[in-house]
């Protein structure tokens, strides 16, 4: 059985928790596509030209633990804008998707790109404010320092880079489903996501 959920939006926005929560819920696969990006990002911070980083991409690459942290966010979105960079990252991301049994990618461009005939899309989105304080309580709770300033500036200019780059910009397919999770729990974010997958399953030819 086939069947792929794409979910896209902005940083922060609660992508992640609700991937994951859909994969657990349905049995089905799931891939970060942020962590390719992520990946790509941190090679290019260790020295190696971001195209050769982007072909070479190794699984251990994408298994760091140190991916998280605002200077690979950073490079993270600046590879993001180079189409070499997204070539040669496609045919993974598409062949993870049309995987026996199901499967969820999250990231900027998986319902308008990587897979247009995606099942399921959904758009999740929340203010900027929103999303600037969940990212900062968790880089806190995760040791950095920070100001909840600072990482609205960066997510702001994350999201103007996401979505102003001439390739596979930052935007909601014309057909996704768009859940705006700045004023819901993630328990309730997460059961409308459910819904709209369990819907489009039942409802299946
Ligand atoms: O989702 P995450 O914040 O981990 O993604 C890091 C960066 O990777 C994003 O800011 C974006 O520039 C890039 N990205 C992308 N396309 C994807 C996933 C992530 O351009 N499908």
């Amino acid at each position: 059985m086939q069947f792929t959920v794409a979910i896209d939006g902005p940083a922060a926005a609660g992508k992640g928790t609700i991937s994951r929560g859909i994969a657990e819920a349905f049995g089905f696969a799931h891939l970060d596509t942020g962590l390719l990006y992520r990946a790509v990002g941190r090679r290019t911070l260790d020295g190696t030209p971001p195209a050769i980083a982007a072909a070479t991409l190794r699984l251990r690459d994408i298994a760091r633990t140190d991916l998280r942290t605002p200077d690979v966010s950073d490079a993270a979105s600046k590879v993001a804008t180079r189409p070499d960079v997204r070539a040669a990252l496609v045919a993974f991301q598409r062949d993870f998707a049309r995987r026996d049994g199901g499967a969820v990618l999250d990231g900027r461009d998986i319902g308008t790109v990587i897979c247009p005939e995606a099942e399921v899309k959904l758009f999740v989105t929340a203010s900027a404010e929103v999303r600037a304080h969940r990212r900062w309580l968790e880089l806190t709770e995760a040791g950095h320092d920070a100001t909840e300033a600072s990482v609205l500036e960066d997510v702001i200019a994350r999201d103007t880079r996401d979505s102003d780059r001439a390739d596979a910009p930052l935007k909601a397919a014309d057909d996704a489903v768009t859940l705006d999770t700045s004023h819901l729990s993630i328990e309730d974010a997460l059961e409308q996501a459910c819904s709209v997958v369990r819907k489009i399953r039942e409802n299946r030819p």
